[in-house]
């Protein structure tokens, strides 16, 4: 007969061999002769029951944190979906099962009991039971941490070492020495003297242990609860508290000491960002609030400076953003203020002048029309005079009334002369203004052109970066950039072209650069760019990524494409630089760079 291969078909012939050999019909003779027939391997495994395992580990408990830590194990355990992995899987977790609850609380409990009754002189029940409710608030519902804590506490109790009146806040170790050596033959007076020692290293102990968990509780919840915007160190700060408190030993402690020492440095620059930070906020509040008194004549003045501090409030805050903030609204004050004084002088000057002219028109008409009318009154009386000596009278009273009219006319000529006069004081009051207003540009910090800081605005960058540089101890570099044979597109292409030049650079290194990048005209051609932060290499590099920018992002004028390239020379901050020593050692390497062949960056 044919070998069956259907399930069915094999059930059924399992079924009649059981008959036909007489065999009890239990699960596993049936299960053999099933093998048997199918020819599968007797001790073949049954299914992986997958599903059945799922459902078993959903209704598992899983409220407490340890209990959801026990089902992902368990959860491991059967992922290959093989029986044997199962095997492996559940023993491990079973180990581990154990290591978690075979903490060795009897032990523990016992040294407890022992040092709980031991009455430590100096040491109060009241004390220990807040100590020991102190630990079990701190470590609620995590029995691991539980048990470190209170042996922590436990050892803590059990220290006894002699000390100096004194209670230094660590233990000492000549001190615990001293304990571990008493004199061969103590005296009454060494006794008192030990028991009196080792009161107070129970009281350190115990102190140096409370100080810990306060220290680490600052770490973990007071110190991020101000530091908001700054993950990282949240982060930082919630790993050294662990680490705090899981450091049982003195030794693990000292080496603590090096990260504490490196968080707290790093704590104490983000203060001092923040001290300058809101310096820097309140100093343009005030600059506004300042102004807003002197804006009254043209509100869109005042629209401008708003405008400012609108800009800067929208961004991303950052001292650099409001220095920058700070001396763009100085500029917008002064040019602002230096305009309306200008323009009101001449505004009240030709007030004047028309006033004036009308007072005089009037003037004039008046005398005139009554030059007119006395004038008729003699014609009248010269056509009805009967004799010369009335005419005599007429003549001379015509002469009057002339001389009278001629004498208005010239006074009104002066008066004209005058007001011309007034006007063109007016205008050589407004040109010296205007001179004045250019001689005081060079309180201006940013370029009129290019609109990058110019050398009195590159002159308090730098003395920022350099002070924030040395306080952070972080390299600042400083690179000086000259334009290729500016001269021969000056001359070929017109200044004009020149000049879109210097702002197709200068817009393209703004946009190249980071930032925290100062980009400064130097001189012509010449520009400065600050880099803080930035080890010399990370420099060069960014300056040849400029380089490359400058040669994809090609100057067009009037349909003219022109490569721009510049020499560079690149250096850092070296103590006791000064901003000239600097400058003059990047301009060294900047012209050994066009003695090389132009184009390049070079250090120096
Ligand atoms: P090199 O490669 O050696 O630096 O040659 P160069 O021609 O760039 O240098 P040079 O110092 O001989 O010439 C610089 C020129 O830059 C001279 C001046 O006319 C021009 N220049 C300086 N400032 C300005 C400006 O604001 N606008 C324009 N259009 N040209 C300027
Ligand atoms: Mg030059
Ligand atoms: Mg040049």
């Amino acid at each position: 007969m044919p070998t069956p291969t259907n399930p069915s078909e094999i059930a059924r012939e399992a079924f009649r061999l059981l008959a036909s050999r007489r065999l009890p019909p239990s699960p596993e003779n049936y299960r053999a002769l099933y093998h048997e027939i199918a020819g599968t391997p007797a001790g073949a495994a049954a299914p992986f029951p997958e599903r059945e395992l799922k459902a078993l580990l959903s209704a598992l408990p899983k409220e407490k944190p340890a209990q959801e830590r026990l089902l992902k194990r368990f959860e491991q355990a059967f992922k290959g979906k093989t029986w044997d992995e199962l095997k492996r899987g559940l023993g491990e977790f079973f180990a581990q099962l154990g290591k978690e609850q075979d903490l060795p609380w009897s032990e523990l409990f016992g040294d407890f009991l022992r040092q709980w009754e031991s009455k430590q002189a100096g040491l109060t029940v009241a004390r220990k039971r807040e100590a020991v409710e102190r630990v079990l608030a701190g470590a609620a519902g995590n029995s691991e941490l539980l048990f470190t804590r209170l042996q922590g506490l436990v050892r803590s109790w059990s220290l006894n070492a002699p000390m100096a009146e004194e209670i230094p806040l660590v233990e000492d170790d000549k001190a615990v020495t001293a304990t571990a050596a008493p004199s061969a033959k103590p005296s009454t007076a060494d006794l008192a003297a030990a028991a009196k020692a080792q009161q107070t290293s129970a009281q350190a102990a115990e102190l140096s242990a409370e100080l810990s968990e306060i220290f680490a509780y600052t770490l973990e919840v007071l110190v991020p609860s101000q530091l908001h915007d700054e993950p990282e160190l949240v982060a930082d700060a919630k790993a050294l508290a662990h680490k705090i408190r899981t450091a049982t030993s003195r030794a693990a402690m000292d080496g603590l000491q090096a990260s504490i020492k490196r968080f707290a440095f790093r704590l104490e620059i983000l203060a001092e960002d923040r001290v300058e930070l809101r310096a820097g906020l309140l100093n343009l509040l005030q600059l506004l609030i300042e102004n807003v008194g002197e804006l009254v004549v043209e509100d869109r003045w005042l629209a401008g400076q708003i405008e400012i501090v609108r800009d800067i409030v929208a961004g991303p805050l950052s001292i650099r953003s409001i220095g920058d903030a700070e001396n763009r609204l100085k500029e917008v004050i002064f040019k602002q203020g230096q305009l309306k004084h200008s323009l009101n002088e001449a505004r009240e000057s030709l007030k004047q002048m028309l006033a004036g002219f009308v007072d005089h028109l009037a003037e004039f008409a008046d005398s005139t029309s009554d030059y007119h009318d006395k004038i008729e009154i003699c014609a009248d009386r010269i056509s009805n005079a009967e004799d010369i000596s009335e005419l005599e009278d007429v003549l001379a009273e015509v002469i009057r009334e002339t001389q009278i009219i001629q004498l208005n006319a010239q006074r009104s000529r002066d008066e004209l002369r005058n007001a011309k006069q007034s006007v063109e004081d007016a205008e050589k009051r407004i040109g010296e203004l205007q001179a004045e207003l250019d001689k005081a540009s060079t309180l201006v910090r940013h370029d009129q052109l290019t609109g990058v800081l110019n050398r009195r605005g590159l002159e308090e960058a730098f003395e920022k970066e350099t002070a924030r540089a040395q306080r952070r101890q972080s390299t600042l570099c400083v690179a000086l950039l000259d334009i290729d044979n500016f001269k021969k597109l000056n001359d070929s292409l017109g200044h004009d072209a020149g000049d879109a030049a210097l702002i197709h650079l200068t817009t393209v290194i703004r946009e190249t650069m980071r930032p925290q990048d100062t980009v400064a005209r130097f001189g012509g051609e010449e520009f400065i760019i600050l880099l803080p932060d930035t080890p010399l290499e990370d420099a060069q590099t960014a300056l040849v990524r400029l380089q490359r920018e400058l040669t994809r992002r090609i100057f067009l004028h009037n349909n003219n494409r022109q490569l721009i390239t510049f020499s560079a020379g690149l250096t850092d901050l070296r103590a006791g630089d000064t901003q000239a020593s600097v400058s003059k050692r990047a301009d060294e390497a900047m012209f050994a760079a066009k003695q090389a062949g132009k184009n390049r960056v070079l250090l120096g």
